[in-house]
């Protein structure tokens, strides 16, 4: 018969996403009873195995404690070099809400055609806001890397009071806070990561792929490509066949995931919506603002175009896309700037040997499109 102690072992090992976190200061370890068992003094170092009822659950002497994660920091938790998947993001954004609630707030925003959650995680007590999102394309996952790892050092500067890329963190977010939506497509992604046994709707994706060659796909789990089922004057894109990119969907925001970051999008009044994509090095802006936005958003891109050194795509005067960024500067009347973080990749995601350059590239823009939000 196993004992209480295999049993907490047993609970122990099957820990998938090993973090490493640090006692603020002195404080208790709990059994699952809720009983006192210990203490850690402050700066000992915990290894984090899981999450049970809002508690974060250490190894303690042999055994699973029971602790408030609020009273522990993080240094660096996620490992951005490699693919982060559905399953880990989602662990990640809840552990960072677990340390941080004074100033972090995380929101399931909705689910996707399988029933994955699409998180949005705030970092920042500031009143005026901004939206950061990426993977709303599958294949371009490598922009949920840079979105996770701006939380993991926003939030660990935050937290320490240091600066981060020449920005007073804590009072840049005091000032405007940054909600991110780490990954808008997790069903499309999961499909490019782990590939068609991964997916529930694994035949109809089969039929609508007519390739085994699921890298390359862009869409939902159903064939429809969430960057053209947006009112940017869905209208005008032209209707193609279900594919794997490119199908603007039956209706215009026929599906889950565009509802879910629409929602979310009407429930704030963001300034500005930095969207992320991978293809190409280049920065979208324009769609069709009158005179006072069109400057004004120049302006931001510029700005980013500095830092990054992506190339700004003039006006093309080209009348419905059905991208959430146009929709984004149609329907808010606030820069909506798409961000294209690698070069060309073809038919497949980035390369991870690209990964040290688009951090550099990437990693104060959130920073620097809250501080711009702040003035306006
Ligand atoms: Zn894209």
């Amino acid at each position: 018969m196993p004992t209480k102690k295999a049993n907490s072992l047993a609970t122990l090992k099957s820990a998938i996403y090993p973090i490493t976190l640090y006692a603020e200061k002195t404080s208790a370890v709990y059994d699952q009873n809720g009983i006192k068992i210990g203490s850690l003094n402050k700066g000992q170092t915990v290894h984090l195995k899981g999450i049970s009822k809002g508690h974060g659950i250490i190894e303690y002497l042999g055994q699973s404690g029971y602790v408030d994660l609020a009273n522990y920091y993080h240094k660096n938790l996620v490992n951005p070099t490699k693919s982060v998947t559905y399953k880990a993001y989602s662990y990640y954004v809840k552990v960072f809400a677990k340390l941080y609630p004074e100033f972090t707030s995380l929101e399931k925003i909705g689910e996707s055609v399988e029933g994955r959650a699409i998180y949005a995680l705030r970092v920042g007590n500031g009143k005026k806001e901004i939206l950061v999102d990426a993977a709303i394309h599958a294949r371009e996952h490598m922009t949920t890397n840079v979105v996770m790892e701006m939380i993991d050092n926003y939030s660990y500067s935050y937290n320490k009071k240091t600066s981060f890329a020449g920005y007073n963190v804590r009072q840049t977010l005091d000032t405007t806070s940054i909600w991110f939506v780490p990954m808008i497509n997790p069903d499309g992604v999961t499909l490019v990561q782990n590939g068609i046994n991964s997916m529930a709707n694994k035949n109809l994706i089969k039929q609508i792929n007519k390739s085994s060659n699921y890298k390359r796909w862009k869409a939902n789990a159903r064939g429809v490509d969430l960057n053209r089922n947006f009112d940017g004057e869905w209208k005008y894109v032209p209707f193609t066949s279900k594919t794997y990119k490119g199908y603007k969907g039956p209706r215009v925001f026929s599906e889950p995931e565009a509802q879910a970051l629409k929602a979310f999008v009407e429930r704030h009044k963001f300034k500005s919506d930095i969207s992320y994509h991978s293809s190409g090095q280049i920065l979208y802006w324009f769609n069709f603002q009158n005179s006072a936005n069109y400057k004004r958003d120049l302006a931001l891109t510029r700005q980013i175009s500095r830092v990054t050194g992506y190339s700004i795509i003039p006006p093309l005067y080209v009348r419905g896309s059905g991208s959430s960024a146009d929709w984004f500067i149609m329907s808010q009347k606030k820069p909506g700037i798409t961000v294209e973080i690698a070069p060309y990749a073809g038919e497949g995601p980035v390369s991870h040997k690209h990964w040290n350059n688009v951090w550099n590239k990437n990693k104060s823009i959130g920073l620097l499109a809250s501080k711009e939000a702040s003035k306006r």
